[in-house]
């Protein structure tokens, strides 16, 4: 599983870095920085709830495929 975030659409509402901080930062301007693009296990229920609610929708998860 890898997360995501478009940068162009986050607006600094900072909500994934409350629900995720492990995973999710911010960058001096407030946009979102992925620390960890490949967060263990644990992190997923964080991440999924940083997800549901960035107002921009900026974040997603790209789930590898399986062959
Ligand atoms: S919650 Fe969404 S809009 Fe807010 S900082 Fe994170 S990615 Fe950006």
């Amino acid at each position: 599983v890898q997360v995501s975030a478009d940068e162009d659409r986050c607006v600094g509402a900072g909500s994934c870095v409350m629900s995720a901080p492990e995973v999710f930062d911010q960058d001096d301007y407030g946009t979102v920085v992925v620390r960890d693009e490949d967060p263990d296990e644990s992190q997923w229920p964080a991440v999924a709830e940083a997800i549901a609610i960035c107002p921009a929708a900026a974040l997603r998860i790209v789930r590898e495929s399986t062959p």
